[in-house]
C-alpha cells in the first residue's frame, strides 16, 4: 500500500491537536465528486472542511491531514476530536453508483492499516458512515457496504 502524502497548510479546515483524545472511530465519507477536485478544493484557503485521507476510484492513496491532527469531516466536533476522516471518489450521488474494486480494495487496505496502528476496534460502534451520523448526509452513497471493510 502507498499512500502518497500532501498536506494542508491552510488553518481554516484543521487543528493540529486532539486536546488529548485518543484516535478510535474511523468515519467514511465519498466526495461531492472527483478526487482531483476535491483536493483543489480542500487546498482551497477558503475552504473550512477537510478529511486525512482520500481514495481515487483507481486506488490512489492521498492522506492530506496527519493522523494527530483534527479534521473537520464531521459537523459534530466531538466526534472529529476522536476520528479520522477517509473520503471515497465517486461519480454521482445516485444510488446505481458502484464502488470500483480497486478502489474498495485500497479502503479496505487503509482501514485495516489504521485499525491495527490505533487498535480500533473494526466493528460498526468505530467504523461509522457519514450518513449515519448526520441525517442531513447521504454520503458514501451508491452500493457502499460497510461489510467490505468490516471482514
Ligand atoms: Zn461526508
Amino acid at each position: 500500500m502507498i499512500i502518497k502524502q500532501d498536506f494542508l497548510t491552510h488553518p481554516n479546515c484543521f487543528e493540529t491537536s486532539r486536546q488529548g483524545n485518543k484516535i478510535d472511530t474511523i468515519v467514511l465519507h465519498s466526495m461531492d465528486g472527483f478526487y482531483q477536485g476535491t483536493i483543489d478544493w480542500f487546498k482551497n484557503p477558503q475552504t473550512v472542511v477537510s478529511a486525512h485521507y482520500l481514495i481515487s476510484k483507481d486506488g490512489q492513496l492521498l492522506q492530506m491531514l496527519k493522523d494527530e491532527w483534527v479534521g473537520y469531516h464531521v459537523g459534530i466536533y466531538e466526534i472529529n476530536l476522536k476520528s479520522i476522516g477517509i473520503e471515497m471518489e465517486d461519480e454521482k450521488k445516485r444510488e446505481e453508483w458502484v464502488y470500483p474494486q480497486a478502489e474498495i480494495k485500497s479502503l479496505h487496505l487503509l482501514v485495516d492499516h489504521l485499525c491495527a496502528k490505533y487498535k480500533i476496534p473494526k466493528d460498526k460502534d468505530h467504523i461509522l458512515l457519514h450518513k449515519n451520523l448526520s441525517p442531513d448526509r447521504i454520503d458514501p452513497v451508491g452500493k457502499f457496504d460497510i461489510k467490505w471493510v468490516l471482514v
